[in-house]
């Protein structure tokens, strides 16, 4: 990966390429954010220019043959270790090629997205002390190719009492040695190993960069790429995620049920909730994050106009919202309901009752006083 794959984070870049040029490469950095920001693709496209044979004055090569391995991540001279859960093995080795294909795919993922790539989101992920063994004995050998062997820990807030095993090795490295510490979290991170690392701090992904990311993505239209650049806080996942909620079939759920509701067609209401409510519990969860955002739109533009930034089907939905004229009041009643029948659906509540429960608030509200 090259820095210019790497979305947003010019000035870091500048800084890194810095001090590569002026030989100050820190043996023992960790850099310190939110995997939608880019910390894991910004140590990838660091190690990847620190080891170019032909590195130029703002990025890699992407040419020469370090360059090309690491594209492939199959550089000899770049070890990874990253949780995985027991029952798939010992040391991350033996899922390497799953690692790579992930990591190929999603640059941006967090530990949630590799557990599910692995089929294995329910289980508990941790680093083996096996695999910290393996680091020590890649690290005896001597670099292969580059001039630098480069170790990648992902998460190491799960290196347990075990990790202190790597102390020596990250303090008084072997010549050459460069280790890249990826966290989410410093507050789980062994103390002995923060005291070791240099802190990296990434920050969110501005919003310019997002936006013209977003924008050269040919499946998202304009409006909607400025509009997820301004609500996604910097973070390439949040962006995903609600670019999936946008085009999932909550809209129409929702603008029926609101439909239901104003009109009081309250014999519609208990097959509605019967339906609805068979949805898993993530579903429902995102059923009623979805028309929380949209109710709050709905709010936000009763005050002020401007405020909206709902593009498409939703816009037009909240515009003629606005002509029922709903008493803002009455509209928070509606938030307030919506946000404790989630709760109570959290807490295994039946959801059917609940939806049914909810329409009669959102229907006792939706009138004009
Ligand atoms: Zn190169």
């Amino acid at each position: 990966m090259k820095f210019s794959d790497v979305i947003g984070h010019s000035e870091k870049k500048k800084a890194f390429i810095q001090s590569v040029s002026n030989g100050r490469v820190p043996h023992a950095q960790l850099f310190i954010g939110n995997s939608g920001w880019g910390t894991l693709p910004l140590a990838l496209a660091y190690a990847q220019y620190v080891s170019c044979l032909d590195r130029g004055a703002e990025d890699s090569c992407g040419q020469c043959s370090s360059c090309r391995k690491y594209e492939s991540l199959t550089h000899p001279d770049l070890h990874f270790t990253f949780p995985f859960p027991r029952e798939k093995g010992e040391k991350c080795s033996e899922l390497i090629s799953n690692w790579r294909k992930a990591l190929l795919e999603h640059p941006y993922m967090n530990l949630t997205d590799w557990m599910q790539l692995l089929d294995a989101e329910k289980k508990q992920a941790n680093i083996p002390t096996a695999e910290i063994r393996d680091i020590l004995k890649s690290l005896s050998l001597k670099p292969y190719e580059s001039a630098f062997k480069v170790v990648v820990i992902w998460l190491p807030e799960f290196l347990g009492k075990e990790g202190n095993i790597l102390l020596k090795a990250i303090e008084e490295p072997a010549h050459n040695t460069l280790f890249l510490l990826v966290t989410e979290n410093t507050e789980k991170i062994l103390g002995t190993i923060i005291s070791r690392t240099q802190p990296v701090r990434i920050a969110p992904i501005d919003q310019d960069s997002m936006r013209e990311y977003l924008n050269r993505a040919p499946e998202i239209e304009k409006e909607r790429a400025d509009r997820l650049a301004q609500v996604s806080q910097g973070d390439l996942r949040n962006a995903m995620q609600l670019l999936s909620d946008a085009e999932s079939p909550y809209f129409e759920m929702f603008r029926y049920w609101m439909g239901v509701c104003v009109t009081r067609k309250m014999f519609s209401i208990v097959p509605w909730a019967e339906k609805v409510g068979a949805m898993s519990r993530e579903n429902l969860k995102g059923f009623f994050q979805y028309g929380l955002e949209l109710m709050r739109g709905i709010l936000v533009s009763s005050y002020e106009e401007s405020l909206n930034t709902w593009v498409g089907k939703e816009a037009d939905f909240i515009s003629k919202f606005q002509n029922l004229q709903i008493p803002t009041s009455q509209l928070e009643q509606i938030i307030a309901g919506m946000e404790s029948a989630m709760m109570q659906i959290e807490r295994n509540a039946r959801a059917p009752l609940v939806l049914t429960d909810l329409s009669y608030v959102v229907a006792r509200n939706l009138k004009k006083m």
